[in-house]
């Protein structure tokens, strides 16, 4: 879109950027068409709320509680991890990205690098490492230990709005925020591994050496629900339940998303809610995670999101009226 220029000083035609705070002039006078010449995403006198002090209890997901806590009960399970990421630790992640992937600076993708900094001063995040790689597999993911990177992969950017790339990118600094880290790493690492291809690699005997059967899959069971809780993080950066949606239904629908109807995903995904056992879905996981779906059950996330803004809690965070989905 060329209807719009970033311009230094403030006029009757200048809207402010309610996410990244740039300046932008306008011609359309904001009514809603406009987007930011930096960060892309679109210009509102809305405002946006940056949170000061957010503390992760505020918005951790039920589910990710007691599966951490189960995690945490088994005996040795830090060392472990911490064992496990010695060998196939930051350096690497940091190696590997480097080598294969676009880094993603002021000037390199700076809408990327933008949308980056809008979630990180949301949440109120130190900037991580952020990497584009060419993957057709849609997805996204965070890695390191004391310095996360995350990894967006192009298929996903190519197919979303910009809003939905930024409700992706932050749901990957809300891991960074909620403090999982260290075990996505591990679970990410796991997911890799039950892939076939790499499943033949020495590095996968050497996890199995490391890690018992009983380690695996708590953390496995841990990170579906470490999901639920960036989901809500995503939402208090976009602060529009609708994108959140919305994004879910493209990883959903695949190239397809343009001709699914969203009202009718809401209404599967209420549907879901309505139908919702908790146990016959922990015996699921298993085969879920077998079939190497890093980021399942997108009908179940968005169920779980309208929960959330139901219950008013995330009215409360936001402080105000929250945006009803669909309403
Ligand atoms: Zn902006
Ligand atoms: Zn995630």
């Amino acid at each position: 879109m060329s209807d719009i220029q970033p311009v230094n000083e403030q006029n009757n035609d200048t809207i402010r950027c309610r996410y990244c705070g740039q300046l932008n002039q306008t011609r359309d006078g904001g009514n809603g068409q406009a987007r930011c010449g930096r960060c892309r995403l679109t210009l509102s006198g809305e405002p946006h709320k940056k949170f000061a002090e957010l503390d992760k209890h505020e918005y951790i997901h039920p589910a990710d509680s007691r599966a951490l806590a189960a995690l945490k009960t088994i005996p040795g399970i830090d060392s472990a991890l911490k064992k496990l990421l010695e060998v196939t630790g930051e350096s690497v992640i940091r190696v590997i990205f480097t080598a294969s992937a676009v880094k993603v600076t002021p000037k390199q993708c700076p809408d990327l690098y933008a949308k980056l900094q809008v979630a990180c001063t949301t949440l109120g995040v130190d900037m991580p490492e952020l990497f584009v790689q060419q993957n057709p597999t849609v997805n996204a993911f965070t890695g390191g230990v004391k310095h996360p990177v995350i990894v967006l992969h192009s298929q996903l950017i190519e197919r979303l709005s910009d809003e939905e790339v930024l409700a992706v990118i932050a749901h990957e600094v809300g891991h960074i925020h909620a403090e999982h880290v260290l075990y996505i790493t591990a679970a990410h690492l796991l997911e890799a591994l039950a892939n076939v291809a790499i499943a033949a690699a020495p590095i996968a005997s050497l996890v199995a050496q490391i890690l018992s059967g009983t380690m695996r899959a708590a953390l496995l069971a841990w990170a579906r629900r470490a999901e639920l809780s960036c989901d809500r993080a995503a939402l208090l950066v976009t602060q529009n339940p609708d994108v959140i949606g919305r994004t879910m239904m493209k990883l959903c629908g695949g190239t397809y998303a343009s001709k699914v109807d969203y009202e009718q995903f809401l209404e599967q995904a209420r549907d879901f809610q309505k139908n919702y056992d908790a146990k016959a879905l922990d015996r699921f996981w298993a085969d879920i995670i077998n079939a190497g779906l890093t980021h399942p059950f997108p009908v179940w996330r968005v169920s779980e999101i309208l929960a959330w803004v139901e219950s008013g809690e995330y009215g409360r965070l936001i402080g105000g009226e929250a945006e009803s989905a669909a309403a």
